[in-house]
């Protein structure tokens, strides 16, 4: 379920984003140039909206209340005008996404809210902001979480408006890491004149080249029998090791098979490599949570995060709503297991007292419905 189908549950719901909304104002960059979607009952119910001030947005979400709220990363002359052609584009930030751990662990995973998963995306993200600032040299980056499960970064400076979907496309490759980055002719089935990169190679080969030349400098027979060297192989090759250092300088990976020199590549990919949604950096139209707004699947705030301050970023920093008292009753519609907005145990059908923000996340979930409201009649 996508959203609150409950209707008083809603109605409640949309009471206290409204209280929110009447005491926090959002800031939209660019807000004249952008166009805007909203949400009560799916994350987008329509779109082309535009504002001409922040003031008017403020206003817009004061009466409105809405549980989704998105805007166009890209930026248009008229961001109101319909169909999309007419809106005459200017330009569109860049934007990352990253909603799940990059690769599976072994975990008990939570399907309602997953704290595990969260914490994983969060140090993914970290890396993103390492890539994004050191590898790219983007200044300006602005991280916000998304509401839910996971971040979003923005890149909003002149320069990369006009960053063609090609660009978006390689930077996105950059993150993810490209399949293979070797180059091998073939004679009668064997790789001949196998190319890598150098010692001169920048960015994400370079990366690798350093990671590949530690492990062969220190690597024993043994290990490079591990990584699939074969018998004499091996031998020769530790033996050989100082000319084979020498070659990979230059970029010539030839003294082993691709297969050897794939897997240590699919290592290092697994180590560094993010999985950001690649959809949401490629499609130039797309609309996203506009920082500082309410998630309607969650009750929580999508948070601006200064870049460095990240790793210190906690769920509960998204919490708006009272997590303390348990002043609300609800309905579990299933049973119900969380760790987060706070330690909860339910069971299918049997009503309960929980905080506001659990019950709003519950609420927005779909996964309970309201019984009582606050207590202090
Ligand atoms: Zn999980």
């Amino acid at each position: 379920m996508l959203a609150v189908e409950h209707a008083e549950s809603l109605a409640f719901v949309q009471e206290k984003f409204s209280v929110f909304y009447a005491n926090h104002d959002l800031s939209v960059p660019d807000v004249h140039r952008r166009e805007f979607g909203f949400g009560l009952h799916k994350k987008i119910d329509f779109r082309h909206k535009a504002f001409r001030t922040n003031a008017e947005l403020n206003a817009y979400f004061r009466q409105n209340a809405p549980l989704f709220a998105s805007y166009s990363t890209a930026l248009y002359e008229f961001p109101d005008a319909r169909p999309m052609e007419k809106k005459v584009f200017m330009g569109s930030d860049l934007v990352f996404d990253i909603d799940k751990p990059t690769r599976d662990f072994a975990h008990e995973h939570n399907e309602i809210f997953c704290v595990e998963c969260f914490g994983r995306v969060k140090k993914d993200s970290m890396k993103i902001v390492d890539y994004l600032q050191d590898d790219f040299g983007f200044k300006g980056v602005a991280v916000n979480f998304s509401g839910n499960k996971g971040f979003h970064f923005h890149l909003r400076s002149q320069e990369i408006r006009g960053l063609s979907q090609d660009s978006r496309r390689q930077l996105t490759e950059y993150l993810t890491g490209p399949e293979s980055i070797f180059i091998a002719g073939e004679e009668k089935g064997r790789d001949t004149d196998l190319r890598g990169p150098s010692e001169k190679t920048r960015g994400w080969g370079k990366k690798f080249f350093d990671y590949a030349f530690a492990f062969i400098e220190l690597a024993s027979v043994g290990e490079l029998k591990e990584k699939g060297l074969r018998g004499r192989n091996a031998e020769e090759f530790f033996l050989r090791k100082k000319g084979v250092l020498e070659l990979m300088r230059e970029g010539k990976w030839r003294f082993a098979p691709k297969k050897f020199w794939d897997a240590i590549y699919a290592e290092f990919k697994n180590e560094n490599g993010v999985g950001v949604d690649a959809h949401v950096t490629l499609d130039l139209a797309r609309l996203i949570r506009i920082p500082g707004s309410l998630h309607g699947e969650t009750g929580l705030a999508a948070r601006v995060v200064e870049p460095g301050r990240l790793p210190e970023f906690a769920l509960r920093d998204a919490v708006v709503f009272s997590a303390g008292e348990k002043t609300i009753n609800v309905l579990p519609q299933i049973d119900i297991a969380l760790d987060f907005p706070e330690r909860l145990f339910l069971k299918k059908n049997e009503p309960c007292e929980v905080s506001l923000a659990s019950g709003l996340f519950l609420m927005c979930k779909g996964k309970a419905t309201l019984l009582l409201r606050e207590k202090n009649w």
